[in-house]
């Protein structure tokens, strides 16, 4: 507390203290290099469109360590509903998307990941149980990241070549990780709208980064919690308005538009909508490449390399 303010300020780390090299190496650490958006998309496409769906469900209770059978059923909803809802309506648009997936959750729910993985869409790493990267020791975040790809391959049959990191918590050594396994692409990190090459300690990785925002994310308007003071404010129509505006921008820019939802927040009858009226808009636009954020990855690597 301040004496002279009476207001509460958060605790001064005295980073003002750190040597301009301590500084410096902190920034550059993991940093954005050379654009990877393409000279043009396939078939003379304006704008690439990579919708995801992170279906954390029961995992955003259990990675607390609650028992909550309440909270737990909200999880639960994602499966029973929100899933099928989200399947459908990207059926009837004929639009492939990625599902990031906790592996506790693939393990919960096989059958969900197969319907996914038979519709045309891909599954990619999202944590073991959606624990947060920052919090773990090296080697609890290498053997969960590994056991994890593991894990969905042994229930997709597919080996997945991406991750997104559980709330984009990004460690300080995710980058390692995610290049020992071969991974293609990483989506938690934000320095762009269009891809790039993470640089990491200066030098290019060769793993593209397809960047997420919370603007670009349900969560940050829809998320409720009764114990916290997070209520949702912002009705379908803003949110639509937002994911609009982003599109219209991408689409302009000859760029990317990359989208995060979740299955157990999008998947309600007042929200499916934004996502139905979404596609709705994305489809009466000419030259829109709908694709996995895998798809997009490899055809960003391909382009630069040429
Ligand atoms: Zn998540």
């Amino acid at each position: 507390m301040s004496k002279d303010t009476g207001h509460i300020i958060p605790e001064q780390p005295e980073s003002w203290r750190w040597p301009e090299e301590k500084w410096r190496g902190v920034v550059n650490k993991i940093r954005a290099g050379r654009s990877m958006k393409p000279a043009q998309w396939p078939n003379g496409a304006k704008v690439a469109v990579a919708l995801s769906f992170d279906s954390d469900h029961e995992t955003q209770t259990l990675r607390w360590g609650h028992h909550s059978p309440g909270k737990l059923s909200q999880g639960e909803y994602g499966n029973r509903v929100g899933v099928p809802r989200v399947l459908d309506v990207l059926k009837k648009y004929h639009a492939q998307a990625t599902f990031f997936v906790p592996a506790v959750i693939a393990m919960l729910y096989p059958d969900e990941q197969k319907r996914v993985i038979a519709e045309g869409h891909e599954v990619a790493i999202h944590s073991w149980i959606h624990e947060l990267n920052s919090a773990l020791a090296p080697e609890d975040e290498r053997e969960l990241q590994m056991r994890s790809a593991d894990k969905l391959e042994e229930i997709t049959g597919v080996r997945p070549v991406g991750i997104r990191t559980p709330s984009w918590d990004f460690s300080q050594h995710t980058m390692e990780i995610t290049r020992e396994m071969g991974l293609i692409y990483d989506s938690s990190l934000m320095a762009d709208d269009d891809p790039y090459e993470i640089l990491e300690n200066g030098q290019p990785t060769g793993v593209v980064e397809l960047p997420v925002e919370w603007i670009r994310d349900d969560a940050p308007y829809w998320a409720m919690d009764r114990f916290s003071g997070l209520r949702p404010y912002t009705p379908p129509s803003g949110v639509l308005e937002v994911f609009k505006r982003e599109f219209d921008g991408a689409y302009a820019d000859n760029g990317l538009f990359l989208l995060t939802m979740h299955p157990h927040f999008i998947g309600h009858r007042s929200r499916i909508q934004v996502l139905e009226e979404l596609l709705q808009h994305i489809s009466s636009h000419p030259d829109v490449w709908l694709a996995t954020h895998a798809d997009i990855a490899r055809y960003c690597h391909e382009q630069a390399s040429q």
